[in-house]
């Protein structure tokens, strides 16, 4: 027993020496944060902040939804701020002297409205004795459907959307920076937009999350994801006003290909194997091809415009060991991925780079 954990334990160490990328994991609470750091992880390179609406603080975000003045979407904000504030804390507790990239706000907005057909229900049976409440969430539900949420209004087009709600995030995060600090930690946020497809989405989060910043007196990294296929191509633009690019090929995948990301064992995929197409799904494996060729795109472009530009990948490609290769081939800075496959992503890391190295050393 003791043996094999020792002989594992040389062999990460070896892939570690040799590894140009770092490895990171995704994760959204200080739990998974920590597990994450036992697995060997070197930071955060996606706390995804969506999940932290859900449970109670459904209410809140409700209230935010069905604000009809400034003065109550101020207060709607100000109730979810120190919510917010106690989550990155916890989070750079766990990672301190590490980066931890926490993304802002991108859920589908259905995702937090009450179902259509049982709020319908609900005030049907209620009749006359509904509550004002409920007759504004069933008018905001309609409002703000859409036949295709995950094409809609998510990440920083609900950013644009909702004014004040980045703003709210950016001022949690730099407090909790701030009081981290003081306390003496060393806590190393990084804050991602998400969804960007134009350089002006960008622009104007970056201008008021600086504003922020600096109000606070801290200082962050502020990077975009790059998962819509247009952000790719012009990358070369967005790098103006990004210090990272984090590659997110779940929506990059289903966007290139067309694919519905939420049904990735489609029937219909073994008419595609038999063509060769692809193996699994077009959502197992980077290559050259394709989303890849995308990737590649962005990267040149990004380099182009800002030669120290940090790149990394989070979608789920991030855990995949073909993939770790080809991200390492094409130059990224780091991978992340779930806390599980973070030692599998260090292993493959450190091969690719001995691999890469072989044909010099012979
Ligand atoms: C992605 O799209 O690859 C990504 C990491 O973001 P999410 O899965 O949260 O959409
Ligand atoms: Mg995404």
């Amino acid at each position: 027993g003791d043996e094999l954990v020792e002989a594992v334990h040389r062999i990460m160490n070896h892939a570690d020496e040799r590894r140009r990328m770092e490895v990171r994991a995704n994760a959204d609470n200080p739990d998974d944060a920590a597990r994450a750091r036992r697995f060997g992880a070197r930071g955060i390179g996606l706390c995804r902040t969506e999940h932290m609406f859900l449970g109670d603080r459904r209410r809140l975000v409700e209230d935010l939804i069905l604000a009809s003045s400034k003065d109550e979407r101020r207060a709607a904000l100000d109730a979810l701020e120190p919510l917010q504030k106690s989550d990155f804390a916890g989070i750079l507790a766990a990672m301190d002297g590490l980066p931890v990239t926490i993304r802002l706000i991108d859920p589908p907005l259905h995702e937090f409205l009450p179902d259509l057909t049982a709020l319908s229900v609900k005030i049907a049976l209620a009749g006359d004795t509904a509550s004002s409440r409920d007759r504004g969430l069933l008018e905001a539900v309609k409002r703000l459907h859409e036949q295709n949420p995950m094409l809609g209004l998510r990440g920083v087009r609900l950013g644009l959307v909702i004014p004040g709600l980045f703003a709210m995030q950016v001022r949690a995060i730099a407090e909790a920076v701030a009081e981290r600090r003081a306390a003496g930690g060393d806590p190393r946020a990084e804050i991602m937009i998400p969804l960007v497809s134009a350089v002006q989405e960008l622009e104007g989060v970056r201008d008021e999350a600086e504003r922020i910043l600096a109000e606070v007196g801290v200082e962050a990294l502020i990077g975009t994801m790059i998962e819509v296929p247009r952000a790719a191509l012009t990358a070369g633009q967005i790098a103006e006003a990004a210090d990272f690019f984090s590659f997110g090929t779940n929506d990059l995948t289903q966007m290139t290909w067309g694919f519905s990301r939420d049904d990735v064992e489609a029937a219909f995929f073994s008419r595609y194997l038999d063509l060769g197409i692809f193996g699994v799904s077009p959502f197992e494996t980077l290559d050259r091809s394709g989303v890849g060729r995308l990737m590649t795109i962005a990267v040149e472009e990004g380099r182009a415009t800002r030669p120290g530009i940090k790149l990394g990948i989070c979608g789920e490609h991030g855990g995949d060991p073909e993939s770790v290769h080809f991200c390492h081939e094409i130059g990224l800075d780091y991978v992340s991925c779930s806390p599980f496959r973070v030692p599998v992503a260090r292993l493959e890391a450190g091969r690719a780079a001995l691999v890469s190295a072989e044909p010099e050393s012979r």
